[in-house]
């Protein structure tokens, strides 16, 4: 794990955690294991999950921007319909950002903020894939940035995928992940680099170090 300094941490206050990397990288695994750590996490695809159900403030802007073939039989958007068009368009995807991220990152923001003010000693971790391209890394006192090698983030994307009964050709997964800015690029922001391409048993080694990284910016 490469450990650079962070800026000072307010004692008043608990730490808010950004983890961030590639799709595929590893990200929420991290967070489980950091979750199992006593840290609270706040989960933004869940969130953005959330504001594609029916009834959501952003349901007017997709259909605006999309139209209704977004949406399934029962009326949510299907993330599926809308990953299709957008993976394969630069201009879709940057509206569908456009539209999404500003109440996804308000929702965690102040959800991150009611947890830290309540408890001094607490570590929130937000998972956060466009932590950096969405130029929001001064949100977070912590960045970790989660890397692995090209080959095993295509080969553990395309098997997730399977898991997941969404299976992805080689090219949707490479699409995925040439739509990201290279994990180097992210690495260079990062206050903590963790290299997922062990096994799980050395990905938990390297988050129990980072636990201990964290209690310690407590205790500067
Ligand atoms: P996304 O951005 O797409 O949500 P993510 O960065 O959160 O992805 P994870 O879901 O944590 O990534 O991991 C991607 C897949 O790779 C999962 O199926 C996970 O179980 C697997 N994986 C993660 N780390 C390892 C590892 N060290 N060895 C083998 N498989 C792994």
């Amino acid at each position: 794990m490469i450990n650079k300094p962070t800026k000072p941490v307010d004692p008043e206050r608990g730490i808010i955690v950004g983890v961030t990397g590639g799709i595929a990288s590893g990200k929420s695994t991290v967070s489980r294991l950091l979750a199992e750590k006593g840290a609270f996490t706040i989960n933004l695809d869940e969130i953005g999950h959330e504001l594609l159900k029916r009834g959501s403030p952003v349901m007017d802007e997709l259909l605006e921007a999309f139209g209704p073939d977004i949406l399934d039989a029962s009326g949510d958007v299907s993330r599926k319909k809308l990953g299709a068009i957008v993976f394969a368009d630069n201009a879709a995807r940057e509206q569908l950002n456009a539209i999404m991220h500003p109440p996804i990152v308000q929702r965690s923001q102040s959800e991150a903020h009611r947890l830290v003010a309540d408890d001094a000693d607490c570590v929130v971790v937000i998972d956060i894939p466009l932590l950096i391209e969405g130029g929001r890394h001064h949100l977070v006192d912590v960045i970790v940035v989660v890397t692995t090698s090209p080959e095993n983030q295509l080969q553990r994307l395309l098997e997730r995928s399977i898991e997941e009964s969404r299976p992805l050709s080689v090219e949707e997964a490479q699409a995925r992940i040439s739509a990201q800015i290279p994990l180097s690029e992210k690495e260079k922001f990062a206050h903590f680099v963790i290299d997922n391409n062990g096994a799980f048993e050395e990905l938990s080694r390297q988050v129990d170090q980072l636990w201990i990284e964290f209690r310690r910016l407590k205790t500067l």
